[in-house]
């Protein structure tokens, strides 16, 4: 079946969306569902990742429009999990597909000075270290016609968080013109958005897999979406369809690579229940909210303050899974002792955050020491440990600041190691660790 035969049966071609056509000098005619190394269409701009000067590095380039298509050097899309709605956008005639940013006045507002993990192979292997500088840096490519695209962003606000503002209020924290800035409780913070760019090889360093078994692994479970992950072994970097993560700096964000002060870090995973929604059944939210007021009082005394979102949802499980999990727990009586077999049943791992990946932006933020981590997971304290950064204190979250209902949740985390100064509780003390019932969670009267 040629080409056109396959473009005609999938999508009739329709004379009102130029871009629908299979005739259309917006698309190639022919439609190129894979590449292989040496064929004719292949002629990638030079990519030599870990290199530590970024122009000889080179752009990272996976769009597929005519001007760049045959010059690709990687695999995947833009945007993480948004490069969906890109496509819908084309596709509902919304977004030409030869729409090209216009990148003027979008440069960082602060610029990390260039560290040597940013050229080390083995510290950075899940974002572009250069993902904020494209427009620059590449600018040259971008006149030629290449569609090159920043993978990071970096901006500043101010933000206003209800505990934060209760804690000024409170007396427990200090208004000091220049971190909180006022009473009503605003906070000068730098954000930096980053996008997922995946270097394989290093990946798989990571997880300790050969190279090959990963690429067929994430080929044959995404619905053999990208099949260049088989055929093109030559292409190194992939840019997952997953969503990525947002630093919040507090303090001067020069500071945070500065050795000779302190450093406050939460590394937080997304739950949206509760980080938004404030659910009672999980730390999260609370959490989160200490974690920046930590971070604001290190900022304040001269130090730097680190706040890392990752959107990796109910422990990467989604919030599909995670409801069916609640919803097995209340049914099921919700002790602590069963709270990690209701995950296992139903998602077959309790957890699937890996945060072998999670340190990279640690490394590319500069960050050589851990003053105080704002976390008690044991596996973010590996992670980070096992990639040279030591942490030098340990805060669990205060008592206080625990929900009742989420108490099966933290003593089950403690009973299966994570940190604590507190209590440890035995197998029969977590039998009596119960969140609220079904009964009381189910008949909500209307
Ligand atoms: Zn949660």
């Amino acid at each position: 079946m040629s080409s056109e035969t396959a473009a005609k049966t999938a999508a009739p071609a329709d004379a009102e969306q130029p871009w629908a056509n299979p005739h259309s000098s917006l698309f190639q005619n022919r439609i190129v569902l894979t590449t292989y190394p040496g064929q004719s269409v292949v002629d990638p701009v030079e990519l030599n990742w870990g290199h530590e000067d970024p122009v000889q590095r080179g752009p990272i380039l996976v769009s597929r429009t005519k001007e760049t298509i045959k010059k690709r050097n990687a695999i995947g899309a833009h945007g993480g999990s948004y490069a969906i709605y890109n496509a819908l956008a084309i596709a509902s005639g919304d977004l030409p597909p030869d729409f090209r940013p216009n990148f003027e006045n979008t440069q960082p507002t602060f610029q990390p000075p260039q560290q040597p993990a940013w050229s080390d192979p083995t510290k950075i292997v899940s974002m572009d270290p250069f993902g904020h500088n494209v427009s620059a840096l590449f600018k040259d490519r971008l006149a030629e016609g290449l569609d090159v695209r920043p993978s990071i962003a970096i901006t500043r606000a101010h933000m206003r968080v209800a505990e934060i503002v209760d804690s000024i209020k409170a007396g427990t924290l200090d208004v000091d013109g220049e971190v909180v800035i006022n009473r009503q409780g605003d906070v000068k913070v730098t954000k930096v958005a980053v996008e997922p760019v995946w270097h394989l090889p290093g990946v798989a360093a990571r997880f300790k897999v050969d190279e090959g078994i990963l690429r067929r692994a994430l080929f044959e479970f995404t619905g053999g979406s990208y099949p260049e992950l088989v055929t093109r072994p030559d292409m190194k970097v992939f840019l997952p369809p997953i969503g990525g993560l947002t630093v919040y700096i507090f303090g001067p964000p020069e500071r945070v690579s500065d050795p000779n002060v302190k450093l406050a870090l939460r590394v937080h995973d997304e739950c949206n229940g509760s980080d938004v929604f404030q659910s009672d059944i999980c730390t999260c939210r609370p959490y989160l909210a200490f974690g920046i007021e930590e971070a604001i009082k290190e900022a304040q005394n001269g130090g730097s303050g680190v706040v890392v979102y990752f959107r990796k949802e109910g422990r990467a499980l989604g919030e599909v899974v995670k409801y069916l999990v609640y919803n097995s727990r209340k049914r099921g009586g919700d002790t602590a002792d069963q709270y990690f077999t209701r995950t296992e049943n139903i998602a077959g791992v309790r957890d699937m955050r890996f945060q072998a990946l999670m340190p990279d932006i640690l490394h590319w933020l500069g960050i050589k020491k851990i003053d105080r981590m704002l976390s008690m997971s044991n596996m973010k304290h590996d992670a980070i440990v096992e990639q040279g950064i030591p942490i030098l204190e340990r805060c669990p979250i205060p008592d206080h600041l625990i929900p009742s209902d989420s108490r099966v949740e933290i003593d089950a985390k403690i009973n299966a190691g994570y940190f604590t100064t507190g209590k440890k509780y035995t197998e029969e003390d977590l039998k009596q660790v119960k969140g609220r019932g079904w009964q009381s969670w189910e008949d909500v009267v209307h």
